[in-house]
């Protein structure tokens, strides 16, 4: 975290929050504001903003989806669902969470559509589909596509939460029955932000959503309307077991040698250096662990169209994105870079952005616009060959 920081004095000035310790509150300043990449001096605004701010109202639609972001939202810690609910935004209506239902509950939807009218933030999981006018996924009688409709005039910002609201996800992997698609095919006339992943790392929700209280915009995003802060670089670029993809040092067998050391998953199918995300750095479960620190390679659930180009995901990408001395591999996002706040850190985002258009264009162009090393991957099978390739 850089310059330690003045805790005390900051929690001398901050108002006693409702429903968290002050110290649980700073603890969960310090990790949004340093998941947002600002640096730490940022904690005490962000604290001074989110302890002043009205709540902001939410309304979470679930569409076609397997629930998991909403999951995930529960699950999430630095604070609990519960205290971030009571304290930061009021989520007035979610089907899957809220106590009212039936009649009760679209009662409390029209309610807060007409009371928040301009001020709520929209949070869409799951993908809408389009087929047969919409009628795969109806709520309270109204169509994914009748609900979004009514709803999205009134909202300040749409977010996204998940791979299937942001690209379609596995409801729109061929053949794509339903027509699935993701909000921002149907949404053309207000700020959507992406936030792709199978699910939604929480910290992420919770640090766009501090983002938009404490400096009043979205934070800087890419083409694919992903912020920077937790999209702008590789998986590859920030994982821990780097040293031995560059080193040469791979898995080749589940349980082998090189897997109880901890080595590069590159072989055993691994989409890390294709999956822009920051898993290695916020991790899952209060940072407990991520896939690839549990040993599992990476399946780039964030990715466009992941379950198409991913499958089979043990299926390694070939030999061409091996590093090799002629060949360097180091391509990443400097971490430093990756942050945006309005004008300020607008340079870095525009280059962070440029870099991933790079890396999309090379990635793109070296494998003939498929997936990433699959011409190159041994056809019909499943497991990396064993013949050393760096
Ligand atoms: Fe990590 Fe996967 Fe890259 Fe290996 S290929 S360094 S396991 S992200």
């Amino acid at each position: 975290m850089g310059a330690a920081l003045p805790v005390a004095a900051v929690m001398e000035r901050l108002p006693a929050p409702v429903g968290i310790s002050r110290r649980e509150f700073l603890k969960w300043c310090s990790v949004v504001t340093a998941a947002l990449a600002l640096p730490p001096w940022y904690v005490e605004r962000v604290a001074q903003a989110l302890s002043s701010a009205d709540r902001l109202p939410v309304i979470w639609f679930e569409f076609q989806d397997c629930a998991g972001d909403t999951e995930s939202f529960l699950r999430s810690s630095h604070p609990t669902a519960g205290e971030m609910v009571l304290e930061f935004i009021d989520l007035v209506y979610h089907e899957t969470v809220m106590a009212p239902a039936g009649a009760a509950a679209e009662a409390s939807l029209h309610d807060a559509l007409e009371r928040d009218r301009g001020r709520y933030v929209l949070v869409v999981e799951g993908s809408i589909p389009t087929a047969e006018g919409g009628v795969y996924c109806t709520i309270a009688g109204q169509t994914a596509l009748q609900r979004l409709e009514e709803a999205v005039p009134g909202a300040v910002a749409v977010l996204a939460v998940g791979t299937c609201a942001a690209w379609g996800g596995i409801p729109a992997a061929a053949p794509n029955p339903t027509g699935a698609v993701g909000v921002r095919d149907l949404v053309k006339d207000k700020p959507i932000v992406n936030l792709p992943g199978c699910s939604v790392n929480s910290v992420n929700l919770a640090a766009t959503i501090v983002h938009l209280l404490t400096f009043g915009e979205l934070p800087a995003t890419d083409d694919e309307g992903r912020p920077l802060f937790a999209y702008g670089h590789r998986i590859h670029d920030t994982c821990p077991r780097r040293a031995h993809f560059d080193g040469g040092r791979f898995v080749r067998e589940w349980g082998d040698e090189g897997h109880r050391q901890g080595w590069c998953l590159y072989r055993m199918g691994c989409k890390g250096p294709k999956a822009l995300h920051n898993c290695a750095i916020v991790g899952w479960n209060d940072n407990t662990s991520w896939p690839i620190a549990a040993g599992h390679p990476c399946i780039a659930c964030t990715e466009p169209d992941f379950w198409d180009t991913s499958t089979p995901f043990y299926r390694w990408m070939g030999e061409s994105l091996l590093p090799s001395p002629a060949r360097p591999e180091r391509e990443g996002v400097p971490l430093g870079v990756v942050l945006g706040i309005g004008g300020a850190a607008a340079a870095a985002g525009a280059g962070a952005a440029a870099l991933v258009r790079q890396r999309r264009k090379r990635v793109g162009s070296s494998q003939g616009g498929e997936a990433p090393g699959r011409a190159d991957a041994p056809e019909g099978s499943e497991v990396p060959p064993a013949e050393e390739g760096a």
